[in-house]
């Protein structure tokens, strides 16, 4: 008997295009390989307003690799609706109809490939948790700690790992009092000075960070920062190259090889992300073993840190000039695509696509056991 997957892709974040991507990469390593024999597939879209739209509509979604539109969904759902309910309610009905076999509790693992808030950041995973099903990845703790770079910071630090400094600020210092801003202004300046890196701390892919050099960039970076999240963080910017490694495993992870990526724009902004041909990644990085083997130490107290489970990427800063290694972040869902930074370590690493995927399953059945 296969096992039957439920991939949960899309979402209600800005990278529901990336989660796509990253489906449409897991769905066909599901069916490559000694995979087939052992999985079914069975997709769930989660489309951009939160609806779940299980069956031949997923699977439309997978096969084209391009968003449903709002109104598109509506004319093709069935007209009772039943397959487009929001969660909670969605969750707890046997989503079923003639058109769409696949339902909610016929999966026996839950593969959810979904990037940013509303997805990679425990809600889903509480969710999951709650269905007493199998998921892979981070529990609600790794995923939320993963996701808020304040509370990901403090356990960092918590653990010895060196990092830039910062500040942990809350959108009512910036919007409620007039009195307050310009104090809290003055405050960054002389504890961080510039160029310094202002962030919601629940985003990302970029979204909402700006570099800032001067105390009218700083004023308008904090005001925009604040209409994507209570919490912000701002940080020191620091002058570095960008290494990467991917970690997988439960209580006891390994460490990949490290990546670097490369980029001509200003910092590693949404657009040079998302851009074809605007960064490069190069895998195995150039740099020292001892700098590599570093990271990889660090990338597993990072991943411990947090509570992360199954798979995570750790970012680094590494500033050449006095040689020293800054975490910068952990992503628990990270970009997922055949081209993405994480499969591709793993691939350097001497573990194939199609293998890290059938790993990623084994490693959530034995995660709940
Ligand atoms: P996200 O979670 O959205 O990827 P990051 O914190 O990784 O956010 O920041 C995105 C990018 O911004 C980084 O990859 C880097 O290029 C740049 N950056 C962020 N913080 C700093 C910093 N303190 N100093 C220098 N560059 C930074
Ligand atoms: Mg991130
Ligand atoms: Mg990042």
């Amino acid at each position: 008997n296969k096992l039957r997957v439920g991939l949960l892709f899309g979402g209600r974040s800005g990278e529901h295009e990336v989660s796509i991507s990253s489906a449409r990469a897991i769905a066909q390593a599901l069916l490559s390989g000694s995979n087939q024999q052992k999985y079914e597939l069975l997709p769930f879209y989660i489309q951009k307003d939160g609806r779940w739209l299980p069956g031949d509509i997923a699977q439309q979604v997978l096969a084209s690799g391009t968003p449903l539109q709002l109104d598109e969904s509506n004319a093709q759902l069935p007209s009772d609706n039943s397959t487009s309910l929001p969660i909670p309610t969605s969750f707890c009905l046997p989503v079923s109809s003639a058109s769409s076999p696949s339902q909610v509790a016929d999966v026996d693992v839950w593969f959810p490939i979904l990037h940013g808030p509303n997805g990679e950041d425990g809600t889903v995973q509480g969710l999951l948790q709650l269905m007493q099903v199998p998921y892979v990845g981070s529990g609600v703790l790794g995923s939320a700690m993963g996701m808020d770079k304040i509370a990901m910071k403090m356990a960092f630090a918590q653990a010895g790992l060196p990092q830039v400094k910062y500040m942990a600020i809350n959108r009512a210092q910036v919007w409620s009092n007039p009195c307050v801003f310009p104090k809290l202004c003055d405050q960054i300046e002389a504890t961080l000075g510039y160029p310094c890196f202002v962030k919601p701390a629940n985003l990302g892919s970029s979204v909402g960070i700006a570099k800032v050099r001067s105390r009218s960039e700083l004023e308008a970076a904090l005001d925009n920062a604040a209409s994507y999240d209570r919490r912000l963080i701002v940080e020191a910017g620091v002058v570095a190259r960008e290494l990467e490694c991917a970690v997988l495993g439960n209580d006891n992870p390994k460490a990949s090889v490290v990546g670097e990526i490369t980029f001509e724009s200003d910092f590693y902004d949404y657009e040079t992300k998302y851009t074809a041909g605007r960064a490069a990644l190069s895998i195995p990085a150039s740099v020292p073993e001892s700098v590599a083997a570093a990271i990889q130490e660090m990338s597993l107290q990072a991943f411990a840190a947090v509570d992360a489970a199954g798979l995570a990427r750790v970012d680094f800063f590494y500033v050449e000039a006095t040689g020293e290694i800054l975490i910068n972040e952990i992503n628990t869902l990270p970009g997922f695509t055949a081209t993405s930074m994480y499969p591709q370590m793993w691939e350097k690493s001497g573990v194939p696509f199609t293998e890290l995927v059938d790993h990623l399953i084994q490693l959530a059945l034995e995660r709940h056991r």
